[in-house]
C-alpha cells in the first residue's frame, strides 16, 4: 500500500507562549459544507516550544502558481474578540475589521481601523470638537478614560496617522506593533463600555458609606494610624 502523503506542516503563533513555531500535528479534520465559500480544516497541534495544545483553522483559497493557498488563524486559544450590544455597532464593526486585517497580515490597515475605532468611541462619548488629539484630551478631562488609557489611545492615534500619511511606499507596521494596537484598542473599548459601566452599576447597588471622601483627607494631609501614609482614610467595617 502506498504511504499516505505528508500533510502540510502548520506554522502558527502559539497562544500560550506567543512564539511562532511549526506545530506537531495530532489530528486534522477537513470539511466542506454547502453554505461555505471555501473548504476548511481544523488542525490540532502542540507547540514545539511550550508543548501546550492549539487548534488552528485553515481555509483553502485556491491555487497560485501550482501552490495551494491557505488562510490560517488560531481558533484556540482564541485570537479574536467579539463585543456584544453594550458596544455601539459602529465601534464594534470597525474593531472587527481591524482584527480581520490583522489576521490577513494587513498591518497598516489594522492601524487605520484601530485609530478609527477610537475616533468613533470618542464621538459616541460626546467628544466631537477638534481633531482626535483634542477629543481624547476631553475624554480624559471628563474622566471617561484615565491617564494610562489616554496614553494608549494617543499612541493609537499617532500610529493611525503614520499609517495614513507616511508617503514612503515601503512603510509598514510590524506584526508585533499591529498586535499591540489591537490589544490597546480592545482594552479601551472594554474599559469604557464594559468595566466602567459595570463598576458604576456595582457602586450603585452598594450601600452608601459615611466616611469622608478621599480628596478632602488628602487636602488636609491627615495621617491615619492604620497605615501612616498621608491621605489614606481607614474604612470602618
Ligand atoms: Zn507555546
Amino acid at each position: 500500500m502506498a504511504p499516505e502523503p505528508e500533510p502540510d506542516p502548520v506554522f502558527f503563533e502559539c497562544g500560550h507562549c506567543n512564539t511562532r513555531v511549526q506545530g506537531k500535528e495530532h489530528g486534522r479534520y477537513d470539511f466542506y459544507l454547502e453554505d461555505m465559500p471555501f473548504a476548511e480544516e481544523r488542525v490540532l497541534v502542540s507547540c514545539g516550544n511550550c508543548k501546550w495544545p492549539n487548534l488552528i483553522g485553515r481555509e483553502f483559497y485556491g491555487t497560485l502558481g501550482g501552490t495551494d493557498q491557505w488562510g490560517e488563524w488560531r481558533v484556540h486559544p482564541a485570537t479574536t474578540r467579539t463585543f456584544g450590544p453594550d458596544v455601539p455597532k459602529a465601534v464594534r464593526k470597525t474593531y472587527d475589521e481591524a482584527q480581520v486585517n490583522l489576521r490577513s497580515g494587513s498591518f497598516l490597515s489594522t492601524a487605520l481601523m484601530c485609530r478609527r475605532s477610537i475616533e468613533l468611541l470618542a464621538k459616541d462619548q460626546g467628544a466631537t470638537k477638534g481633531d482626535l488629539a483634542k477629543k481624547l484630551a476631553k475624554l480624559q478631562e471628563e474622566g471617561v478614560i484615565d491617564l494610562r488609557l489616554f496614553e494608549w489611545a494617543d499612541a493609537l492615534r499617532l500610529a493611525g496617522n503614520d499609517a495614513a500619511h507616511e508617503d514612503d511606499a515601503d512603510y509598514d507596521i510590524s506584526k508585533e506593533d499591529a498586535d499591540d494596537l489591537i490589544t490597546f484598542t480592545e482594552a479601551i473599548i472594554d474599559y469604557v463600555y464594559i468595566y466602567k459601566a459595570r463598576f458604576d452599576e456595582f457602586r450603585a447597588r452598594r450601600p452608601k458609606r459615611t466616611h469622608p471622601p478621599q480628596s478632602s483627607a488628602r487636602k488636609t494631609g491627615t495621617r491615619t494610624k492604620a497605615t501612616g501614609r498621608a491621605g489614606t482614610p481607614v474604612v470602618e467595617h
